[in-house]
């Protein structure tokens, strides 16, 4: 497994592969890697020849509050993780960035609704540094996780309207045992909150099995899913509703499901903020 910290390196690593006529699937991550992120890995692999996987804190998409310097930072077992999953080169840059650099990717759309309102900045940086990523990667196709829905439906809309020559494919949310999805940041919470985070996932899936059910009004889907929150609540949540996977609006509480939408909850748990979601039909076709 190769090593490579600059963006030439990798640039000419990729190269070389694709010349030798071989696949290049990528998978992006800011490290502290888990099952989640070891799923990605496994499914750029069962999808190209060759896997490489970027492990970058980038500080472009954190907000001056938010948590840049305590991100967990955990190398050693993630060169451990890579190599486990027959990794061929991890992209490890020290920075991404000159200092001059001002170009951006703005997507505005995803800046008014949800996270992109909630963290003011954090998809102009995702957008940049993957687009940044794209161009250095020159990969055939990427992997991305469901697990950040809004990112996904992102970086799908990116490169459409700017003819990325990637594929993209996002892999399914890798939960806990309890159903809690897996994340970097669950290492944050005291065990107590993290009992109480199973919540999360359980009000997902009861508004899940109420439009299973044939329920097709949001405000009952997400009645029945607010029941359960409810009954063991978050500190605090910013929002627990339904989005229309292509035009990222929020649906209306009276309209009527008619095709896909992406159930998305975000709630606080003292400092730490978990996300997590669920599809209502075929969202990634
Ligand atoms: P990050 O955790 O921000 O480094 O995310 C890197 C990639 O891993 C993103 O595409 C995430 O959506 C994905 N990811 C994070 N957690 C999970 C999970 N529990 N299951 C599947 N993918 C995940």
């Amino acid at each position: 497994m190769e090593i490579l910290r600059t963006a030439g390196e990798f640039r000419a690593w990729s190269r070389k592969t694709r010349l030798a006529g071989q696949r290049h699937g990528f998978v992006p991550t800011m490290g502290a890697l888990h099952e989640g992120h070891a799923s990605l890995l496994r499914e750029a692999k069962r999808r190209a020849d060759v896997v490489s996987l970027s492990i970058y804190v980038n500080p472009t998409q954190f907000g001056p509050s938010e948590d840049f310097q305590k991100y967990p930072r955990t190398w050693e077992a993630d060169v451990a993780t890579a190599e486990r999953e027959g990794v061929d080169a991890i992209f490890a840059p020290q920075t991404l960035y000159t200092p001059d650099s001002i170009t951006q990717v703005v997507l505005p759309g995803w800046n008014a609704v949800l996270e992109g309102e909630i963290r003011p900045g954090h998809f102009d940086g995702v957008a940049t540094v993957v687009a940044k990523l794209f161009h250095i990667a020159e990969c055939d196709l990427a992997v991305f996780g469901q697990k950040d829905a809004q990112q996904a439906l992102l970086v799908r809309r990116m490169i459409r309207d700017l003819d990325l020559p990637v594929e993209l494919v996002v892999a399914p949310t890798i939960r806990e045992e309890d159903g809690l999805a897996m994340s970097s940041r669950n290492r944050y919470l005291s065990s107590e909150d993290r009992s109480r985070s199973v919540v999360l996932s359980r009000a997902l899936g009861a508004s899940v099995d109420a439009w299973k059910g044939g329920e097709t009004s949001p405000e009952k889907i997400l009645a029945a899913g607010w029941r359960v929150l409810g009954g063991t609540p978050p500190d605090s949540v910013d929002y627990f509703t339904l989005l229309d996977p292509d035009s990222l609006a929020v649906l209306d509480a009276r309209a009527t499901l008619e095709g896909p939408a992406i159930l998305v909850v975000a709630a606080r748990y003292g400092s730490t903020r978990l996300l997590d979601n669920a599809v209502l039909g075929n969202v990634w076709a």
